[in-house]
This record gives structure tokens, sequence and C-alpha cells, in this order.
């Protein structure tokens, strides 16, 4: 599925949910499936790694949604490469310790 379908999808699926729910609340329950995504890498199964990784996304989407910023556009950030040093690989002298 692209990127851009997934997340109008979240909003014909959770917008209204979404919208009662509220900015706060949706970042405090990504930042848990966050959580339960590094619990699953670290020990969960396959299966358990790829459940999370939906939920992650879904909540990921949903925060999207609710506050206006289209997916599809910010990972184009990433289209040249590294956003700093602009090659692929990126080759910045200390690898992807940054934001
Ligand atoms: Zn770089």
């Amino acid at each position: 599925m692209e990127l851009a379908a997934f997340q109008q999808l979240m909003a014909s699926t959770y917008g209204e949910n979404d919208r009662q729910r509220g900015v706060p609340a949706t970042v405090a329950w990504l930042a848990e499936e966050v959580g339960e995504l590094a619990q699953a890498v670290r020990k969960g199964t396959r299966a358990e790694q790829e459940h999370e990784f939906s939920d992650v996304m879904a909540w990921l989407a949903s925060l999207a949604n609710q506050i206006g910023i289209d997916l599809a556009t910010v990972v184009e950030r990433y289209a040249g490469g590294c956003p700093r040093c602009g090659t692929i690989p990126c080759h910045c002298p200390h690898g992807t310790d940054w934001t």
C-alpha cells in the first residue's frame, strides 16, 4: 500500500475518533506503541514485530492527520539520500546519530 493511501485510509477509519481524542492523547498512544515496538524488536516473534510496526505506522498517520501533515510529502526530505550530506549511502562523519 502506498503511504498516501495508507494515511487516507487511517483518516477514513479513525479520523472521527482521532479528533475526539485530541493531539496530546494521540502523542501519548504513539509513544506507548513505540515502546511496544522496542520490546517486540528485542524479544518478540516476527509476527509480534510486524504487529507493532503496523500499530506505530497507524498511530503516526493518525497524529499526522490531526495536525495536517502529509506523510508522503515529508518523507521527500529523504528522497535525495541523507538530507545532511546529500549522498546515498550517508557519508556524514558520525553516521546517523543526528536528527
Ligand atoms: Zn549524511
